[in-house]
Formats: C-alpha cells, structure tokens, sequence
C-alpha cells in the first residue's frame, strides 16, 4: 500500500500530456494502479489520474459509488481511454484533488462513449450518462493537462486561478519544512 503526494494547482506536472501505456498487464501499471487506488481512497476521492501524483501516463482509477450512502467499493481501471463520442450538456458541481477547496458547476456532455483496456490488456467500449459520464471527462482530462477550472468563464478562472495561487503561497509559507 503506497499512499502517493497529490500534486496540487499550479504544479506544471499536471499540464503535461501523459504518454499511451505501452503494456497495460505490465508490472508498472500494476502498481500504479494499486497506487492511485490507495491514493483515491485516502483522500477521499471518486476518481484519480496518473499525472496527479507525477506519473505521465494515460491512466486513471475512478469509483463514483463508494461514498454514497451504503455503497461499497468497485474500482474502476481506464488504460488508454478515449472518448468517441459525446452528446448532450450536463452540468454537476465539480472539485478536484488537485485544485482543493474550489467547488464549480461545470458544464459537460451529459452522454458519452469511451473506450479503454484494462488491466489484462483487453479493450472495452460502453455508454456512460450523468454523473458517471462527467467523472470520466473529468479523469480524462487530466491525462491532456486540462482542469476543470479551465473549463469555466474566463473571468471566473482568472479569479480562482488567483485565489489559488495565493493559497498556495501561504500554505508554503506556513509548512515547517
Ligand atoms: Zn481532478
């Protein structure tokens, strides 16, 4: 079990596009994805990316269900995914690990198609809506360098982006070491 630093905004390591895994049953993927798992779940979050703890590749582990009421776990694996198809507009309030303490409605598209592999190197394709369609977007994105809070108004961003920046001085200025 490896719980990994979350980068946080405006970590130049999150703007990077992440690489195609070559083998998705190798040994690095393995335990990338035990990583981010254990990662995910620490935090807590419902989903998390390769880049987000410095590592650039195309891969991400969500599980939307986890948190609710009841739910028990079921993590999900996306190796080299890719969306095909979008439609519709949906739009959910978002926040992200890497970007913490910002919360915004984000408009996305309400229906998707996405393919990926999983870990013994087979290729799936389905149909994702709502709240689960919108995850993916999200965890894909990071794998292109792109934020949520790159998604807003212009004006919005240029304040968060701001306030961010800011909150990350403090906290560096604040931390003993
Ligand atoms: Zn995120």
């Amino acid at each position: 079990m490896a719980i990994r630093e979350i980068l946080t905004y405006p970590d130049e390591a999150l703007r990077r596009h992440a690489r195609a895994v070559a083998d998705p049953t190798g040994e690095e993927v393995r335990q990338l994805v035990q990583d981010l798992a254990d990662t995910m779940y620490d935090a807590p979050g419902v989903g998390l990316a390769a880049p987000q703890i410095g590592v650039r590749l195309r891969v991400a582990v969500t599980d939307t269900r986890w948190r609710e009421e009841g739910g028990s776990r079921g993590l999900k694996v996306w190796i080299n995914p890719e969306i095909s198809w979008r439609e519709g507009e949906a739009i959910f309030e978002e926040g992200c690990l890497s970007v913490p303490g910002i919360y915004e409605d984000v408009k996305r598209a309400a229906s998707i198609t996405a393919g990926w592999y999983d870990m013994e190197g087979h290729h799936h394709t389905a149909d994702f809506e709502d709240f689960p369609a919108v995850a993916l977007q999200h965890e894909f994105d990071h794998l292109d360098g792109r934020l949520f809070i790159d998604l807003l108004p212009p004006i919005k961003q240029k304040l968060l982006k701001k306030r961010l920046q800011k909150q990350k001085k403090q906290m560096m200025q604040s931390s003993p070491s």
